[in-house]
Parts: C-alpha cells; sequence; structure tokens
C-alpha cells in the first residue's frame, strides 16, 4: 500500500510524507520510526524497499488477520440483518426513491467510474439482503452501507474507464452492520483501498456525512436509468 494512516492521528499520509514524518521525527531509517497504521486493522505496518524509489511501499509484516489482505473475509459481507424491523423497510426504500439522484450522486463521488449498472446490481444486492430492514437503520447513511456490498472491478466500470478494482472496508472489528450505528452514530472509519491483481495500492478515508443530500449539483439519473432502478430496488 502506498498510503497509510499516521502513527497517530487519524490521518492518512503518503509514503513520501511517512519518510519526512521518519526524518523530522530523528529517524535515518523509517522502519525505525514509529510505524504509520493500517487503515482497517489499525496495526502497525512496515516499509518495504521496492525495486524503484517510486516502488516503497507499507505492507503488514505479520501473519494476523487484516481484511485488506483478503476482501471475501470481511465479516460483514453478504450478512442479513439478524433482527428485523419491518415497518422501516418500506419507510427506508420510499426515502431512497425520493432520494436516489443524491445516493447515486454520492456514491459516484466516492467509487471512480462508477456505472448506472453497477449502482443498479448495489441496489439489487441491498434488497437481496434486506439492508433496509436492519433496526436502527440510519438512511441518511444508504451510500455509505450500499458501497460495501460489493468489489468495484475495472471491466464493470462506466466505459470500462477504471483502471484499479476498488474494495470498501470497515474497521476490521466490525462484525455486523448492526454495529455501524451503535447509538445512533456512526460508529466506524470508512476505507477505500484499490487492488492491482489482488495487491492494494492506495487507500483513502471516506468522509461519513449527509451533507450530499441538499447540495444543488447532483447526478441525474435519466428518466431510464431511473426506470431501471426502481425496478431493482
Ligand atoms: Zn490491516
Amino acid at each position: 500500500m502506498f498510503d497509510a494512516l499516521h502513527p497517530t492521528r487519524n490521518e492518512i499520509m503518503s509514503i513520501n510524507e511517512y519518510r519526512d514524518f521518519a526524518i523530522l521525527s530523528g529517524h535515518k531509517l523509517m522502519n525505525a520510526a514509529p510505524r504509520a497504521r493500517c487503515p482497517v486493522c489499525k496495526r502497525g505496518l512496515a516499509v518495504r524497499a521496492g525495486q524503484t524509489k517510486d516502488n516503497q511501499h507499507f505492507y503488514h509484516d505479520d501473519e494476523d488477520f487484516c481484511p485488506t489482505k483478503d476482501p471475501a473475509s470481511r465479516p460483514y459481507l453478504g450478512k442479513a440483518p439478524t433482527r428485523i424491523d419491518l415497518k422501516a423497510i418500506e419507510l427506508n426504500r420510499q426515502w431512497l426513491m425520493e432520494n436516489l439522484d443524491a445516493v447515486y450522486s454520492k456514491l459516484s463521488s466516492i467509487i471512480p467510474r462508477l456505472a448506472v449498472s453497477e449502482f443498479a446490481d448495489l441496489l439489487e444486492e441491498a434488497k437481496r439482503l434486506n439492508v433496509y430492514g436492519y433496526v436502527g437503520f440510519v438512511k441518511e447513511h444508504t451510500p455509505y452501507v450500499l458501497v460495501t456490498l460489493m468489489n468495484f472491478l475495472p471491466s464493470n466500470s462506466y466505459k470500462k474507464q477504471r483502471k484499479f478494482k476498488f474494495v470498501f472496508f470497515y474497521d476490521a472489528g466490525v462484525q455486523n452492520y448492526e454495529d455501524l450505528w451503535i447509538d445512533r452514530g456512526f460508529a466506524s472509519d470508512l476505507t477505500s483501498v484499490s487492488y492491482h491483481k489482488n495487491v492494494p495500492q492506495k487507500s483513502k478515508q471516506v468522509d461519513i456525512e449527509t451533507s450530499y443530500l441538499t447540495q444543488s449539483s447532483k447526478l441525474l439519473l435519466t428518466p431510464k436509468q431511473r426506470e431501471w432502478c426502481l425496478k431493482v430496488l
């Protein structure tokens, strides 16, 4: 991975920024400085020199489990709610129908080159898993749940323009989606990681915010695309 969490602060830093950090804190060798952390499991990462200077990167130097090593093992993946709030399902779906453009826009801003077909696939998967029925589901957080339901492959992207595979992760401690809205908050960091041939490349923190609902510059689905999405919702 070419970037990681700062050793103490909740900020992503690039390997170059980490090199500066190591020097400024008086360490000649990056591996002697306090470790940068994995944005998902929060464990310390080692630095490996690449074949070229540009290739230097962070990596897990232990055998312990981290979802970034095996994205298919994310514990919440494909999990339907254990307790269902029947009354909420219709309300949450209704809300999504009314805010479909806003949710699509938000997802397009965090998933590079999102295709409408992928958006429809997400809606279909959400319906299959009954995600709108989670007890305590916060409807405004819908994009941040949808985004974890599948991996975003270059081959499925808009005009196949996405260069890397993108996968979204909650903190490694999250076992169920229900864990996310403890006390009506959003109790986890959300991170996107890009992969090239299953090797993690860049990571980014996703800001969990709800101002996307009132932003005026929204991407608009065409009537046809909208109809397509509503059919699977
Ligand atoms: Zn990790």
